[in-house]
Order: structure tokens, then sequence, then C-alpha cells
């Protein structure tokens, strides 16, 4: 299972990532993503971590 990562120092919130996956992603109050679960089968996360624009979704 991958693990993933937001890096929060990075994340502008633009909502790609939670609007490319939303059962893995959320953005938060705090106007951040979230991760939701990092095991999905209706999305390809690191094709979605390449996507993020400021590089913030780290797949390990
Ligand atoms: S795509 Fe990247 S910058 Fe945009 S909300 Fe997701 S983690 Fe944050």
């Amino acid at each position: 299972m991958a693990k993933i990562v937001i890096d929060e120092s990075l994340c502008t919130g633009c909502g790609l990532c939670s609007s490319n996956c939303p059962d893995c992603f959320e953005i938060g109050d705090d106007n951040l993503a979230h991760v939701i679960k990092d095991d999905c089968a209706s999305c390809d996360l690191k094709e979605i971590a390449e996507q993020c624009p400021v590089s913030a979704i780290l797949v390990k």
C-alpha cells in the first residue's frame, strides 16, 4: 500500500488532488489538503502526486 503524505508547508489548497480523487483527498477547514485514505482502487495516487502544482504530495 502506498503511503501518502501532504507537505502542508507547500500545499496551496488548490483542490486539484481532491477533485481528482475525492475518496482520497479533502480540503480541510484550514484550506489545506488532507489524506482521507491512501489505498485507492479508483485513482492512481502517483499520477495525482505528479499533477500537484507544488509537488506537495509525497508517495512513499
Ligand atoms: S494538488 Fe497539491 S497544492 Fe493542490 S490541494 Fe492538493 S496537495 Fe495542495
